[in-house]
């Protein structure tokens, strides 16, 4: 599989050049140059590291399959409970995908467990025996999912860096306990901008560059662009449909529907890829919060980052540009220089416009709607009245939109659930009019007492763990982390 980037597509990589690189030098994505093709009813009655081995060598072919079934199963093991791929029903025609069982309670570790892992043996593959310093500005999910999926991986220190009061307690203590010897995490004086602000100096700069290579060692930035994030997120769109087949919800053939709580457009474009490779996929459903810059545009065809930023209840979702959506503007196209007039256009005018027989394409594979703050507490009220099931305020913003935009021909709708509610249990408690303890520990037990469902367990006990990282520092001194490392 070769692979191109959206804005230079004399550019070829690898697969293992595409996830050490991360974002092309150009500052395009990397893409598969073509889609492979899979008979997936052949995959029937695998388990889910055996699925994901058979998709992910379609794409990775340049690394073996020995490493990739280690990999699989390290990272798809213990760490999910036995959970991973959860495909819970609410009636016949609509089921959550329930992506956060793994070991942060977050969607990101579906990505963030085999992305490390990929990165190392794509540098021994590349002969690059530098040690990776990744640096992560979080304001939120991201920091922990990223720690937990870099800890203890060889030849990799992984460091956080989260604004002092700019995430819930819960995520911040994730950060300051987690376990392991490369693992690291700062407070940073100010918000997510000072920490991203910081975070962004020390790539640019060249001293420190030059002083760390000096040391065998290079930063790195684990993006949710990077392919070996997007990679991953393939294979669970392929399971579910299986379930379905497997339970004969559907017959192999039948098409479904996916809906997709989305802010970066990374998780729904894995759908898209898995369509494109024959999975029987009918559309899939982007669902925004009132951050609805991707409705505007799968409607309209003009992209408008110019809008205000909302601060909302689901706030991996609160984003104006959403970067993988350049993917499949190329995807769709194909031409490397429209692309680039585009993010050119973004650039200097915070918008460009996508020609309308390009949006009928995309219109084909994608619907799009959206829901307000009001809608989203309805919905987890409402979700929990009909099927007892409890949902976050992500998930929520995706049964919302299924509910208003009905699937084609009452065919299946699968939603995926992108956060456990026990992250936002206090939002949870209020939507369901029950008491809201100002302490988030407080509120994850008033929840469990309320639902009689059971929080997570690395949720639960992140109350005792030891406090290993306390520094607090000025977004300024990022750029001097790196050298202590
Ligand atoms: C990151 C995230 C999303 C959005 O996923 P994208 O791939 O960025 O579209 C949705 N929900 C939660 C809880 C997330 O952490």
């Amino acid at each position: 599989m070769e692979y191109t980037s959206t804005r230079d597509n004399a550019r070829k990589a690898t697969s293992a050049e595409a996830i050490v690189t991360g974002l092309a030098p150009d500052g395009g994505l990397f893409v598969p140059t073509s889609l492979p093709k899979m008979d997936f009813s052949a995959l029937q009655g695998l388990s889910y590291t055996d699925t994901a081995l058979q998709v992910l060598q379609q794409f990775l072919t340049d690394y073996d399959a020995a490493f990739l079934q280690k990999a699989l199963a390290e990272s798809y093991g213990a760490g999910f409970g036995g959970k991973v791929g959860e495909l819970v029903r609410l009636d016949d025609s609509l089921y959550s995908l329930e992506l956060w069982h793994g070991p942060t309670a977050a969607f990101k570790d579906y990505a963030l467990q085999l992305m490390p892992r990929l990165l190392v043996q794509a540098k021994t593959m590349l002969n690059d025996t530098s040690e990776t310093l990744v640096l992560v500005a979080t304001s939120g999910d991201t920091g922990g999912a990223a720690q937990a999926g870099f800890q203890d991986v060889p030849g990799t220190k992984i460091t956080v860096f989260y604004p002092e009061d700019g995430t819930s307690e819960l995520q911040r203590l994730q950060m300051v306990t987690r376990e392991g010897g490369n693992v690291g995490a700062y407070g940073v004086h100010g918000n997510f901008d000072d920490a991203q602000r910081g975070v962004k100096a020390a790539f640019v700069d060249a001293a420190l560059a030059a002083a760390l290579a000096a040391k065998n060692k290079k930063l790195s930035s684990a993006n949710s662009i990077n392919w070996g994030r997007l990679v991953p997120q393939v294979v669970y769109y392929v399971t579910s449909y299986l379930k379905l087949c497997e339970a004969k919800r559907i017959r192999y053939g039948d098409l479904i529907d996916f809906c997709v709580p989305t802010g970066n457009f990374g998780d729904i474009m894995a759908g898209w890829y898995a369509k494109g490779m024959g999975l029987p996929i009918g559309r899939l459903i982007c669902a925004s919060n009132k951050n609805n810059v991707l409705t505007d545009f799968l409607e309209a065809g003009h992209y408008n980052a110019k809008r205000p930023f909302h601060k909302t209840s689901s706030p991996s979702m609160d984003i104006v540009v959403s970067s993988n959506l350049e993917r499949l503007l190329w995807h769709t196209c194909g031409s490397d220089a429209t692309v680039r007039a585009w993010m050119a256009d973004l650039a200097e005018n915070d918008g460009y416009q996508v020609p309308a027989e390009q949006m009928e394409r995309i219109r084909e594979t994608f619907s799009a709607g959206w829901a307000d703050e009001a809608a989203v507490y309805d919905e987890l009220w409402q979700v929990y009245q009909e099927h007892h099931y409890l949902a976050d305020p992500h998930t929520a913003v995706a049964l919302r939109v299924c509910r208003e935009t009905p699937a084609g021909d009452g065919r299946p709708v699968v939603v995926l659930s992108t956060a456990s509610p026990y992250k936002f249990s206090r939002d949870v408690l209020r939507a369901l009019g029950q008491p809201v303890a100002e302490d988030e520990f407080a509120a994850v037990r008033a929840l469990e007492a309320f639902s009689g469902v059971p929080a997570p367990q690395s949720l639960a006990t992140l109350s005792e763990k030891p406090v290993r990282f306390t520094d607090v520092i000025d977004a300024s001194a990022i750029v001097g982390v790196p050298l202590t490392l």
